[in-house]
């Protein structure tokens, strides 16, 4: 599959499927990229606040996007929103958003999967071009690649995602909400205490390793917990994906997603390819977040001239749980 964006449109896209509002315009390039994030120091996400922080934020992140991108609502030729997966407050924050927008403006409104735009927006900023993706998110760990004219998962973690599961310790031990980074830096003067390792198959499973890091928080030094936690996590997702790329013949991997922010992950990542001779690539930090610009490329990337109908729109609906196996893949 080659990406080629249609140089002639502009989309205007929504991203609510969690903590994010982020809203961007795309053309043939990124044209503005805004983002609100809500966070809880404490707690992580509490979805009815998150849904009212989008509520609160939408107007302004929107009138920003349009300002950034120098263009008016008028100029854009239809809305992209996140459909699923996600919380659905947030989901419906975003959504009743933009259905208003486009039955006021009378302009075609596309829903798209989450996930696949974060594929997506990886191809589109990279030079890949049928990569197994490693999605690493904050509520998703999922080994996919293209087969069959479909996304396909070959391995995820059901329980936990990576980025949720580094969180979920970051709180046991006071880092607050997202722990990620912190980890990551706290890791750099650790050595290793032993933790579960569970690969089943091609697939991973954090949640014991979490609750027995968290087990040892009285034990153990917090640069130790976190170096152990990263390599023990890092190195199942390294050995699944090799598994992933043996099974499909594919030549290329694509980390992406906001976990694909960290350098021990992206060095473990590397070095596995360059030992099978295979192409290893990132996704931009800038992009590999939650934001607009992805929901955008996807829209793009789907739109087929669809014309403005009230009626359609009014019946869209938020797909809470939808996965990548669901979406037809047919540009
Ligand atoms: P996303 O759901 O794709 O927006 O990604 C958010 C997740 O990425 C959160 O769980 C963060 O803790 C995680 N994250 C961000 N930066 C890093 C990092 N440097 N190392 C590990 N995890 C990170
Ligand atoms: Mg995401």
């Amino acid at each position: 599959m080659v990406i080629f964006l249609d140089r002639s449109m502009k989309t205007l896209a929504f991203e609510c499927t969690a903590h994010t509002f982020g809203v961007s315009v795309v053309s043939d390039k990124i044209l503005s990229d805004i983002r609100y994030q809500y966070t809880n120091e404490e707690k992580g996400i509490i979805p009815n606040e998150a849904a009212e922080y989008i509520k609160k934020i939408r107007e302004k992140a929107l009138d920003e996007a349009l300002k950034e991108a120098k263009v008016s609502i008028e100029d854009i030729d239809f809305f992209s929103i996140s459909q699923g997966p996600g919380l659905p407050l947030s989901l419906y924050a975003g959504l009743n958003f933009v259905k208003e927008l486009s039955l006021k403006y009378k302009k075609p409104l596309i829903g798209v999967n989450h996930l696949v735009g974060h594929l997506e927006i990886g191809k589109f900023l990279t030079k890949v071009k049928d990569p197994v993706f490693i999605l690493a998110t904050g509520a998703n760990t999922q080994i996919i690649a293209f087969e069959g004219g479909k996304y396909r998962v070959f391995g995820e973690c059901l329980t936990i995602g990576i980025g949720n599961a580094l969180d979920k310790f970051g709180r046991t031990i006071g880092l607050g909400f997202p722990a990620g980074p912190k980890i990551e830096e706290l890791a750099k003067k650790g050595s290793y205490v032993e933790l579960p390792y569970v690969v089943k198959g091609m697939d991973v499973e954090f949640s014991g390793i979490v609750t027995r890091a968290g087990q040892l928080k009285d034990k153990e030094s917090k640069e130790d917990l976190c170096f152990s936690l990263q390599e023990t996590c890092f190195a199942m997702l390294t050995e699944v994906s090799e598994r992933a790329m043996a099974h499909t013949g594919k030549k290329e991997l694509l980390l992406i997603g906001g976990v694909a922010a960290n350098q021990r992950l992206i060095s473990m990542l590397e070095t596995m390819c360059k030992e099978r001779g295979c192409k290893f690539d990132v996704v931009p930090m800038k992009y590999s977040g939650d934001c607009g610009s992805q929901i955008g490329v996807q829209g793009l990337l789907e739109y087929k001239n669809e014309k403005f109908n009230s009626e359609e729109i009014k019946k869209l609906d938020i797909k809470p749980g939808w996965r990548v196996e669901e979406v037809d893949i047919d540009y």
